[in-house]
Parts: C-alpha cells; structure tokens; sequence
C-alpha cells in the first residue's frame, strides 16, 4: 500500500480513538487465521475423498435400474415367445379337431348328426381365427418389444463405460486429494506449535461446534455472528494487545487494519457536499414516505407571490399527481411537507421543470440521487463543517 494511504488512516484512528496509537495484529492471531484455513482445506479435501464413493454410488444405483430394465424388456420378450407357442399349439390341436370331425361327418346316418358336427366344425375354426389374431397382435408388438431391449442393451453398456471412467477418476481424485491432505496436516501441526495452549484449545473446541474459531471484527461487530461489540472490547480488539473473545459466540476476534483501509478510503476522498440556501427561490426534498407513493422528491418552487409544489417519484423520477399551487411563500404554503425532509441540492427553471414533463430526466434524478446519497453519509458521519447557514440535512418547519 502507499505510504502516504497507511499515514491518512492511521491519522484517522488516532483522532477517532484517541486511546489507541497503531492498529496491528498479534502474531498469534496470524497464526490462527493461517490454522483457519488449514482447517478449512482439510474439511474441504476430507468431504470430497468423502463424496467420492457417494457419487459412484449414485451411478452404480442408476446403472442397477438400466439393469432391472433390461430385465424387464428381456422377460417380456420370452413371455411373448411362451404366448405365442401357446397360441400355435391351440391352432394345431384345432386343426386335429376339425380333421376328427370332417372324418367321422362321412360315417353319419341323420341329418341332425351331420349338423351338430358341421357347427363343431365352424366353432373349431372360429377359435382358430382368435388365436392366429392373438399371434399376429404379438409380432406387431414385438418390434416394439424389441426396441426396448435394445435400447436398454446400449443404455447399459453406455453407464458401464461410464461408471468405469468415473471410478477411474475418483480413485486419482481421492489419491491426490489423500496426499495434499497429508501436506495440509503437516502445515497445521506447525501452525498449531506457533499457537499458545490454552487459546489453540479454546479455538478448536469454538471451531468443532461453530465451524470456524475466529472472526474479524468491523464496524465495531463480530462478523461471523454480527453482534455488536461494547465500545471497550472493540478497542481492545482495534489495539491488537491482547486476544479477545466474542461474548456472544465465544470465537477468537482480530481487526483487520487493512480492511480499515478500505472502509476509510472512500470517505477521505468524498468530496465536501455544497449546501441548499434556506432562502432559496426553489427547494427539492426527500421524504422517505409520502402519501400512499412511498419515498419521494418534492420540488417546491416561489414563482409570483404563489407557491407550487411538484412529487416525483424517487425510482423512476415520475410526476406523480398534479402541480399544486399554493398562496404565498412554500414555507408557509406546504409546512407539513417540509417538517422532517431531508433537503438536498437542484435547482432549475419553472421552464425547465416544465419541459421535463411527466418525468425527470436520468441525469436530474442520478444528481438528486447523489446528493441524497451525500446527505445521509453526512448525516450518519457527522463530517459536515459547521456551515454559515444551519442548514442541517433534516430540516424542520419552524427554521
Ligand atoms: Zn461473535
């Protein structure tokens, strides 16, 4: 980082928190974040040499149900077959039949007798008609019978293929992973001897119930639970002289000065927000809710001894309703508008207004979105310098 940087910030914490000189942090908390991510990796190694098996598992299951379907489509096949034979020998025995009684119809004295074997004749020939129309229904089916063999043949072959790569790949995964595993472990039991006894074994019992021992610390809350801290044990922590422990989840907590760094930057370079006059002709303000409309611009103008009031709507910059025209001076025409609004930054014509119609152009509504932006940061940091005007961002009628 440039030096220059590290000095503002460190500037910034000595006005901030007069107690405390230079933020850094204790070795052993080094340690600790370094043991932490060895941790971390040995987890994740360990759930993926883990998962491995699960995951060939899983194939070896959907491999077992292509099985049971191949099975299935087979079986229905030799059904098909045994049906089929079935039907043949009903055929044949019928033919017999028919043949006997064609036979004993020469030897036939009555006329009655002749009949009833004319009608055995046609009955036999009837059935016949049914079984070969059961026959032809199978060879049509058997196409599709067919088919499904085949189609879970190749289905089969293709998951075989498969789960043999893949057991392939989980067995050189696992190695590997085995074997940085083996690395990880040796690096932890370094990181572990440069860690004091009773705070190694305070981290691991917080690390076995919460998964991690150690949290950082910004805006004065422990991160891994996001409970506040009180102001001492947050500058106890900031002063990195001794190891903290969360009241509320018991890990190990550490500031980051670094991550300061990132925080601070932005607000060093803000540039110094321009103030509305009081007594400006024209005034725009946000209100977080209006009416039924939610959060809201109002444009409050003095144009010929009356007052006129626009709402835009903040997302879209939409008029919202009609222009409002009032007697007088804005202040004394729309107070209840004005009392608890945050007063921001514009100012343009009654023209311009006008021309912009039923909705704020983009760059009207980003400039007010900026400067609202840069209200509420002054707002929440206080950095405003005590202005000529008391224009504070949160104005009240009776100023
Ligand atoms: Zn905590």
């Amino acid at each position: 980082m440039p030096s220059n940087l590290r000095f503002h910030v460190f500037r910034v914490a000595t006005i901030e928190h007069a107690r405390i000189e230079v933020s850094r942090m204790l070795p052993e908390i080094e340690n600790l974040l370094k043991l932490q991510d060895a941790d971390k990796e040995i987890r994740r190694l360990h759930d993926e040499v883990a998962e491995l098996p699960r995951r060939v598992g899983a194939i070896e299951q959907k491999l077992a149900g292509t099985k049971t379907q191949l099975e299935k489509a087979q079986a229905a096949v030799k059904g098909d077959e045994a049906a089929r034979r079935k039907y043949e020998t009903a055929i044949s025995d019928l033919r017999g039949k028919i043949s006997k009684y064609r036979d004993q119809s020469l030897d036939v004295k009555t006329n009655d007798q002749y009949k009833a074997l004319l009608h055995e004749i046609q009955f036999a020939e009837k059935e016949i008609t049914a079984n070969e129309d059961k026959i032809l229904e199978l060879m049509v089916n058997a196409d599709g019978r067919d088919k499904e063999v085949k189609t879970a043949q190749a289905q089969l072959k293709a998951e075989t293929a498969e789960i043999e790569k893949e057991k392939e790949q989980a067995r050189q995964r696992t190695a590997e992973d085995e074997k940085l595993l083996a690395e990880w472990r040796t690096k932890r039991d370094g990181l572990r001897a440069g860690v004091r006894e009773d705070l190694l074994r305070h981290y691991e019992r917080v690390s076995k119930f919460r998964g991690s021992g150690i949290s950082e610390v910004r805006d004065q809350k422990c991160m891994a639970c996001q409970v506040m801290l009180r102001p001492q044990t947050y500058n106890e922590v900031r002063s990195g002289t001794q190891t903290i422990v969360c009241d509320s989840c018991q890990r190990i907590l550490y500031f980051d000065p670094s991550k300061e760094l990132a925080d601070q930057v932005p607000s060093l370079h803000r540039p110094k927000r321009h103030h509305p006059k009081i007594d400006a002709p024209q005034a725009w303000y946000y209100r977080p809710e209006f009416a039924a409309d939610g959060e809201v611009f109002l444009c409050l103008t003095n144009v010929r001894g009356q007052a006129s009031r626009r709402v835009y709507d903040v997302a879209t910059g939409r008029l919202l309703g009609d222009i409002l025209i009032r007697e007088g001076d804005y202040r004394q025409a729309f107070p209840e508008d004005i009392t608890g609004s945050t007063r921001l930054n514009g100012n343009w014509s009654e023209e311009e207004l006008d021309g912009f119609g039923a909705e704020l152009p983009m760059v009207i509504l980003d400039s007010l979105h900026a400067d609202l932006d840069a209200a509420r940061h002054e707002a929440a940091t206080g950095s405003h310098a005590k202005p000529a005007v008391p224009a504070t961002p949160t104005e009240q009628a009776a100023s």
